[in-house]
């Protein structure tokens, strides 16, 4: 072995660092186990900071309160924590009514992510979407069955739909013993011993331990559950294969644990789990070379926008990974895309839920970036390099809506707000043949906020309208000729994204798949990536 080229301050540091989500269906237990993990951080001293949060969530139609809303969750977009001397940061998937492209893109930044499967209702719609967003990266996920001081599923069954329905190896590390009245904990499979549950008492690390499958003290204890956990866990060393760290790493097989969030039962196995097996952020894609993380040089990528507090300032945080590097105060770096250098000053980092001025940052951690909509997603930042990280991917829209002007003499503006917000990533916009402007988003969300402020900063009074399209495909041709005779033939159907690449806009599901079988050497993709 040859001694390492990194500044070893600069490795240690990165080392420490653990950046993840949590991924889940609304209502699986996501924000129960967010505030859990954050107490075990001591990042809150009280439960039910992140819950006034989530009862704002469910205000959509008042832009105060979308204004709000927002503007808490720029707060407790990244939750940055220390935990065993290790600094975690949890970054915030939005659920439900205000998911959007967001949520997807937040995936990119992280380096591995907790999925929360409700164990009353197994796999569901979201995990799903989800979890094919995590798959474009093999990013590591570890899976918390939830909910077993609930009447649920047989665990053999919910592993059974994990493993069929998002096609990735389970391998049970703890294993539940009874549920519902009768839970009365957890077997840990390696260490072979079982954890204690007292329904209604939080578990710390002092829980109660009882070694040993065999140990009559279970006999003794539980009688009635104990000889299923025996059955079980026989019926695992046969069915399961054994946990296996570069399986996890390459994304192909989730350590699965069982629990019960509201009690904080498994919670503190899962933090463990993350300081032991999750990676430390790792090598990226920089376009021209790969960019080790204990690089001395800072670069890093924008792979969120948000909105401000306050819409009259049009001042938007743009939420940024350092992938290399040191963050310092008020250091000067190059916006690789502008082509000119920039001063990183106020620069916020996220604790928990205040935000403070960022002193320091490395690798894995995510700072939020003032700006005036100079930066867009996907753009990187830079000492001078000119790299451009990969794999920050647009989303083909699930809905579609016809922009229409009520005052026609205000095209202009409209044209002009829908570049910039598009640019920023708030919504996708399309422009079809006659100038047309198509609208697409991933969550309904996006529409009223692109309206308000179509109104607010613009000045544009636009009413959004359905449009008859199903979804949206990127297209690559193998060749010019292909390219006119399918722009000629399909002309009705073809529009333009904002940076002008040509897309197919499908009326259906069936339209999609005759025109593509009839194109057969024409590609057509769901996903195409910023810059
Ligand atoms: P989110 O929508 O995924 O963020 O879910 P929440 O964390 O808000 O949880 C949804 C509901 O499930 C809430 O009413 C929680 O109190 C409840 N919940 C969360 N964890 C558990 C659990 O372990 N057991 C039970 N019985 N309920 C839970």
């Amino acid at each position: 072995m040859t001694t390492t080229p990194y500044p070893p301050e600069l490795l240690r540091d990165v080392e420490k660092r653990r950046t993840f989500a949590i991924i889940s269906h609304p209502d699986a237990g996501k924000t129960t186990l967010t505030e859990k993990l954050l107490l075990f951080g001591g990042a809150i001293q009280l439960a039910g900071t992140v819950k006034a949060r989530k009862s704002a969530r469910h205000a959509t139609s008042d832009w105060m309160e979308v204004e709000k809303q927002r503007g808490i969750s720029v707060t407790s977009s990244v939750m940055q924590f220390e935990y065993q001397g290790h600094t975690i940061n949890l970054l915030d998937t939005p659920g439900h009514e205000d998911f959007s492209e967001d949520t997807y893109r937040v995936l990119t930044a992280v380096d591995a992510a907790v999925m929360v499967i409700d164990a009353a209702k197994g796999v569901e719609a979201q995990t799903i979407k989800l979890l094919n967003v995590c798959r474009l990266r093999n990013t590591p996920i570890i899976t918390f069955v939830n909910k077993l001081d609930r009447e649920v599923r047989e665990p053999f069954e919910l592993l059974a739909e994990i493993e069929d329905v998002l096609k990735i190896t389970c391998a049970p590390v703890t294993w539940p013993l009874g549920m519902g009245k009768a839970f009365r904990g957890v077997y840990h499979l390696l260490q072979q011993q079982v954890l204690t549950f007292t329904p209604g008492e939080e578990r710390r690390s002092d829980g109660e331990i009882i070694k040993g499958l065999d140990n009559p003290e279970l006999d003794k204890r539980f009688p009635l559950e104990v000889g299923q956990l025996r059955e079980d866990v026989e019926l695992i060393d046969g069915a399961s294969p054994p946990f296996d760290l570069d399986d996890f790493l390459a994304g192909k097989q989730s350590p699965v644990f069982f629990g019960s969030g509201i009690n904080n039962f498994g919670v503190q196995e899962i933090l463990q789990s993350l300081i032991d097996w999750a990676p430390p952020p790792q090598a990226r894609d920089g376009g021209t070379r790969m960019v080790q993380p204990a690089e001395p040089a800072f670069t890093g990528f924008v792979f969120k926008i948000q909105a401000n507090m306050d819409p009259k300032h049009r001042d938007r945080i743009a939420f940024f990974r350092i992938c290399s590097g040191r963050y310092s105060t008020g250091m000067k770096v190059k916006h690789v895309r502008a082509g000119r250098d920039m001063k990183l000053a106020n620069v916020l980092t996220f604790m928990a839920n205040e935000r403070v001025i960022m002193e320091d940052g490395v690798a894995g951690d995510i700072v939020g970036i003032h700006n005036h909509g100079q930066l867009q997603i996907g753009d990187t930042l830079t000492e001078g390099e000119n790299l451009g990280f990969k794999g920050i991917p647009y989303f083909s829209p699930e809905m579609f809506r016809a922009a229409r002007l009520r005052d026609p003499l205000k095209s202009k503006q409209l044209q002009k707000g829908l570049q910039e917000l598009g640019e920023e990533g708030a919504i996708q916009v399309f422009e079809l043949e006659g100038g047309q402007m198509l609208l697409g988003a991933v969550g309904v969300l996006q529409f009223e906020i692109v309206a308000q402020r179509l109104k607010d900063e613009y000045k544009v009074d636009a009413i959004f309208e359905p449009a008859d399209i199903h979804t949206a495909r990127w297209l690559t041709f193998p060749d010019d000729v292909t390219r006119r005779n399918f722009e000629r033939e399909q002309a009705l159907r073809l529009g333009k994204d904002i940076d002008g690449n040509p897309v197919y806009l499908a009326t259906s599901r069936y339209n999609l798949e005759v025109t593509a079988e009839k194109w057969p050497k024409v590609m057509f993709h769901a996903t195409r990536e910023h810059g």
